[in-house]
């Protein structure tokens, strides 16, 4: 008989984008008529960049001739695309980061959710609530949550740091130690950022405590002020304490043609029982040879591209795009007299549900009458309840027109 590894039983089913996606069916099946706007989706709508098409042209040709053929390639990815990391994300802001310590990767999904592979089973960790579900959901299945308590809505082990509007979606230091600490700025689902003097408290926990920060800038490319950290190393001495995820798929629309990285510096280190010293930069290493035989050829040539001068021009076009219809979305809710929060560095905009109600009736109240279709922030976290996010993925027609029947409706 084979067993189970029962800490996947401990996983809540989230009924989240299934529910939305069942409630959107029956609404448009009973309302044929009816144009929805969907601004709930956290998926890119404009086509990969040109030069990264014809990166990719030019490596699938390549691929076929006798001297271009590649097969496996190294595990922690081509030395050309490590080097323009290094170049453009970290050197050209004064980061001093080594290839060696950048491992590219299928994107950020798999790497925040494969990282734990390389943390004890007993590490306290600490996620944001509301949070994007990866952290938490791969913790419970790597045994670190304990059971879950369905009246709180929360693990009994994983310490929860509320970010809310009471404390300006900004994460308190927790009361306790806690080893490990996912951290996404810009957030989602919220929008929000971290300064680098509010990331600084960070990094200075981090090393009072031993403990290692985990920290996504998922959404770095969509800042817009000048003076909000893009990486975490840009905070002093935090390569000493910080594992850093980077993806392609929203600064240059590769969800689908999946690219992103994970940077370890030598200089994180952890500990075995015995307090023997370990750099998580080698672990990684280990578990990436041993599980991982790299990402596409073609595909790193394509991502190679976004730091072409016109890759970078024409990634900045779909960001400013999208960061458009950000202000769209805020100007809307202004006027139509919504709280909200975000939508200035981040593709997400979270609003306050008007009137006391929950995020699930706000959101069958504007898929009936306004025809439009968010996300609940109850789907992210007890904490979420009351909230609500739309997103800047749609287009632009879409996102004035949805925001016009939201202030027409009234809230
Ligand atoms: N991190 C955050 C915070 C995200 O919101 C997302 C996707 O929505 C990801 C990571 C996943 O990125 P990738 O497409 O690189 O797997």
């Amino acid at each position: 008989m084979s067993y189970i590894n029962e800490n996947f039983l401990e996983l809540q089913e989230s009924y989240l984008f299934s529910t939305i996606a069942k409630k959107v069916a029956k609404y448009t099946e009973e309302h044929p008529d009816k144009e929805v706007i969907k601004l709930g989706i956290g998926d890119v709508t404009r086509p990969i960049p040109k030069a990264c098409v014809e990166a990719l042209h030019k490596a699938v040709d390549e691929m076929g001739t006798q001297e271009g053929f590649r097969g496996y390639g190294p595990e922690q990815g081509y030395e050309f695309l490590r080097k323009a990391i290094v170049e453009n994300d970290y050197k050209a802001r004064g980061i001093d980061i080594a290839e060696d310590e950048i491992f590219v990767s299928d994107g950020a999904k798999c790497d925040t959710g494969n990282i734990v592979d390389i943390f004890a089973k007993d590490n306290v960790v600490a996620i944001t609530d509301p949070v994007y579900p990866v952290y938490l959901d791969t913790n419970v299945m790597a045994g670190r949550s304990g059971k879950f308590n369905s009246d709180e809505g929360t693990y009994q082990n994983i310490v929860y740091l509320p970010v809310t509007k009471e404390n300006g979606f900004k994460p308190e230091l927790p009361k306790q130690r806690v080893d490990m600490i996912y951290l996404c700025f810009p957030n989602n689902p919220t929008g929000t950022i971290l300064k680098k003097d509010e990331l600084k408290k960070w990094v200075d926990y981090a090393k009072a405590n031993n403990s290692v920060i985990l920290y996504d800038s998922a959404y770095e490319a969509f800042i817009t002020e000048n003076d909000v950290p893009h990486s975490i190393y840009e905070v002093e001495g935090a390569k000493d304490v910080a594992i850093e995820f980077r993806s392609f798929s929203k600064t240059a629309g590769f969800t689908g043609l999946r690219c992103g990285y994970v940077v370890i510096p030598k200089s994180v280190k952890g500990y075995s029982k015995e307090g023997k010293e370990a750099e998580y930069n080698k672990l990684w290493n280990r578990r990436t040879c041993t599980k991982f035989n790299g990402v596409a050829y073609i595909v790193q040539r394509a991502a190679e591209a976004v730091y072409s001068s016109e890759g970078q021009k024409q990634i900045r076009e779909n960001i400013n795009y999208y960061m458009e219809n950000a202000k769209i979305i805020r100007e809307g809710l202004e006027d139509a007299g919504i709280k909200y929060y975000g939508g200035l560095n981040a593709p997400y905009v979270w609003l306050e549900v008007p009137d006391g109600k929950t995020s699930w009736e706000f959101f069958d109240e504007l898929l009936q009458e306004s025809n439009v279709v968010g996300t609940p922030g109850s789907g992210f976290g007890p904490k979420g309840e009351g909230y609500f996010r739309l997103t800047a993925f749609g287009t632009k027609e879409n996102t004035i027109k949805a925001m016009e029947r939201i202030k027409r409706k009234g809230c």
